[in-house]
């Protein structure tokens, strides 16, 4: 067995530990004779599993007992219905920040069920940048401002937490458990679990419980937080080899010495990534400095003629799914927690090779 190095956007990298480990015990779990995947979500092993994947991704992100965490199905996606139908309460509008593809998804499904007030927007540099927050329009009277903190297609991330007076709403998406964060900061943070935690389809949410119990009467019970806070996050059959998977993870994380152990490895790999492109003459990145991504890389080549054949040969190499966004064009690498320095190290000497060669 050979493993590649996997730069794809999501579903992404898995530590190779922890495949492992889930290999070694898919058939058999630590002797009980079945899988855990065939398991009743109400058995004393499954159950104990979920009690120490929440421990965990509670001690790795501090966060405290004022918060509820959920694990939800549906992926990132879903939320963007969740949070109005949840969080809009008796008020009828909410803020939101324009500032890639994942926010214009979020605001297009927000305003299905709430008025959406577009706070600021930084299309007109084609989402290379964050609006000044000294101009975003800000409505006190909003239910919640919602933005995304990491855009996973323009490479473009807040380094920093927004300061606002109504519940802050974050799609950590891509992001999440990168580096520490405040949680206490925000009133909601969710997250599709296919780049930094797990399986594609679960979605973690970290909810503050006094948000909770105002879910509209229109709101599915499936998609009720307060539904999902009272049950454990069982309610109905969760995904629960899925959730397995990410207690593998979040304690793979503990393993490396949490987020602050992660944060200086991510911060090492984007430095030598962006400090490469930008001595190089063929390589660019667009977005500006302050704002770029230590999760999601665009880049482009000099001459885009050559895109093709820098796929084709990268994939020869053993460098998987650096292929841009569609929307985007150009490459994107993505180097979440499980992508190696050593991926890293081996994608900049390709690089350097095929702009020698070019
Ligand atoms: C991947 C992603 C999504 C979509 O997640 P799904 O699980 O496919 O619904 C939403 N927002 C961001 C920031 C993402 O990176």
């Amino acid at each position: 067995m050979s493993r590649k190095y996997n730069f794809c956007a999501g579903p992404a990298s898995l530590p190779e530990a922890v495949l492992q480990q889930a290999a070694a015990e898919l058939v058999d779990f630590q002797g009980a004779g079945l899988s855990v995947m065939e398991m009743s979500h109400r058995s004393a092993e499954v159950v104990a599993i979920a009690n120490k994947a929440e421990a965990d991704f509670r001690e790795l992100l501090n966060i405290s007992d004022d918060y509820a965490v959920l694990f939800l199905q549906g992926g990132a996606s879903t939320q963007f219905a969740s949070v109005p139908l949840n969080l809009l309460g008796d008020k009828s509008s909410a803020d939101y920040v324009n500032t890639g593809q994942w926010s214009k998804k979020a605001i297009k499904e927000g305003k299905r069920f709430a008025d959406v007030n577009v706070v600021a927007s930084s299309e007109d540099t084609n989402f290379t940048t964050i609006p000044a927050v000294d101009s975003w329009q800000l409505d006190k009277n909003a239910a919640y401002l919602h933005y995304t903190p990491n855009e996973t297609i323009g490479g473009v991330e807040f380094l920093w937490t927004p300061q606002v007076d109504v519940p802050l709403v974050a799609d950590m998406s891509s992001t999440i458990l990168s580096r520490p964060v405040d949680v206490n900061q925000f009133g909601l943070i969710y997250a599709g679990a296919q780049k930094n935690i797990g399986p594609a389809g679960l979605t973690m949410v970290i909810v503050r419980k006094d948000l909770l119990g105002k879910a509209s009467a229109h709101c599915p019970t499936m998609l009720d937080y307060q539904v999902a806070a009272e049950n454990d996050s069982m309610y109905n059959t969760p995904p629960t080899y899925s959730m397995y998977l990410a207690g593998l993870v979040f304690q793979w994380l503990k393993d490396q010495g949490g987020l602050t152990a992660i944060e200086a490895l991510n911060r090492r790999k984007a430095e030598k990534l962006y400090g490469f492109i930008d001595a190089s003459a063929f390589y660019a990145n667009p977005v500006e400095v302050a704002s770029r991504s230590w999760m999601n890389i665009p880049f482009t080549l000099a001459n885009t003629d050559l895109e093709k054949q820098f796929l084709a040969e990268s994939e020869a190499a053993g460098l998987l799914n650096l292929k841009g966004h569609r929307s985007v064009g150009g490459m994107r690498a993505s180097i979440y927690n499980a992508v190696p320095e050593e991926a890293v190290d081996a994608l900049i000497a390709f690089m350097k090779d095929f702009e020698a060669r070019a």
